[in-house]
């Protein structure tokens, strides 16, 4: 669904009503005609601690749009903090992006006072438009940021990338030893969509447990990398899904699980980085009716906002090294419970997530 498609469902209903249903939480706006900021801070739930999502920084059509945005990912993150097992709850901020922006720091200084302004119940992070030099404007202003420059070793300093990587490899691995009953990954046949920044470090990860890799993206150089460096075979990137091999991987798009592409799909693991693979929640069961084993996106992909709390609490780059491991046990567990349950996995881990939210 668009983000016009939900502000039109959601024009229908009363913002209480939606905040209530939604289980939040609380939701502030800002507003510094100085600078033109316009930012919201949707805080679902500060249950397991202070509310912890990155900031987005992108157009929007309507001030109802970036609302409705704002809440939606912001439940998603009490959903992914709470499965990753972290003492931090959901949040986000979201930035209408103007159209003029004549001082980024400014603009980005007076975001960091908003921040500041909710005490501590908000953690801001990196998100979709926002880079490391905006975070290090915000943390001028506040210490609430998850992710600067200069942080450490861990991860390429700041940037989640890398510890997002690293926990989709371990979840693959967890599902090839519930699937397959084996250890390792030498000889499988993964099939990556997108070999941007998670999917290329995924790629690596994967080429060095000896996989056989498939990659696809639109752009060129991408998978020319991946070709060069990993000996991967060059995908189209519109049937890239299709392919006879052990996994699937989505690295790229949102949606990409869908009525269309489900019936196409060949492997009989779907395991990758995107953040909203599935079109709607129905087809976690589609997948489940098609013997397709699916690991749940936000429980996979957890090892980047898990970096960022680990950097935000000062905790050890062994510490949060340690924590992103545990996403094959998460994983493992998610796989064994729908089979015990006959609940397609992404139920199963939205049972598990609201579990710890209450
Ligand atoms: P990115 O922009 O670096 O990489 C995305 C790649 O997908 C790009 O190379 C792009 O060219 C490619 N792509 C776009 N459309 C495509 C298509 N139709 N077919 C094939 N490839 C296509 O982004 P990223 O940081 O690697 O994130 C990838 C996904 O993982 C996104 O869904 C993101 O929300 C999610 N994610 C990322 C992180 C992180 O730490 N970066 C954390 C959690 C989730």
């Amino acid at each position: 669904m668009t983000v016009s498609e939900m502000n039109r469902t959601a024009a229908a209903l009363d913002i209480f009503d939606k905040l209530k249903n939604e289980g939040f939480g609380d939701l502030h706006f800002k507003v510094d005609p100085a600078t033109g900021l316009e930012a919201i801070i949707a805080i679902h739930s500060t249950k397991r601690g202070p509310a912890l999502g990155g900031c987005r920084f992108i157009h929007y059509d309507s001030s109802e749009d970036a609302i409705i945005d704002a809440m939606r990912l912001a439940k998603g993150m009490s959903y992914k903090t709470a499965i990753a097992g972290l003492p931090v709850g959901g949040g986000k901020a979201v930035i209408m992006r103007p159209d003029n922006l004549t001082d980024r720091p400014a603009f980005f200084r007076s975001f960091g006072q908003f921040v500041q302004e909710l005490g501590g119940r908000y953690i801001t992070a990196l998100d979709s438009g926002t880079t490391l030099a905006d975070m290090d404007c915000i943390a001028e202003i506040t210490p609430y940021v998850g992710s600067k420059t200069n942080m450490g070793k861990h991860g390429g300093e700041g940037d989640p990338a890398p510890s997002t990587a690293q926990g989709v490899f371990r979840g693959i691995q967890a599902v090839v030893k519930y699937k397959f009953k084996r250890d390792d990954l030498k000889g499988l046949h993964i099939a990556i969509q997108g070999a941007g920044a998670v999917g290329y470090l995924l790629a690596r990860h994967l080429h060095e447990a000896g996989a056989i890799l498939s990659v696809a993206d639109i752009n060129p150089e991408a998978v020319e990398r991946c070709k060069r460096e990993f000996g991967a075979t060059i995908v189209d990137y519109h049937t890239i899904h299709t392919l006879d091999c052990d996994i699937f991987s989505p690295c790229a798009l949102g949606a990409i699980l869908n009525d269309d592409t489900i019936p196409t799909i060949k492997a009989p693991i779907v395991a990758g980085g995107a953040n909203n693979q599935l079109a709607k929640e129905h087809h976690g069961q589609v997948l489940r009716d098609r013997g397709i084993i699916y690991a749940p996106d936000y429980a996979i992909n957890g090892g980047g906002i898990i970096h960022a709390a680990a950097k935000y609490f000062h905790h050890s780059d062994a510490k949060a090294t340690q924590h992103i491991e545990e996403i094959y046990n998460v994983i493992y567990t998610i796989c064994e419970r729908a089979d015990k349950l006959n609940q397609p996995t992404n139920v199963v881990a939205n049972s598990i997530a609201e579990e710890r939210l209450r």
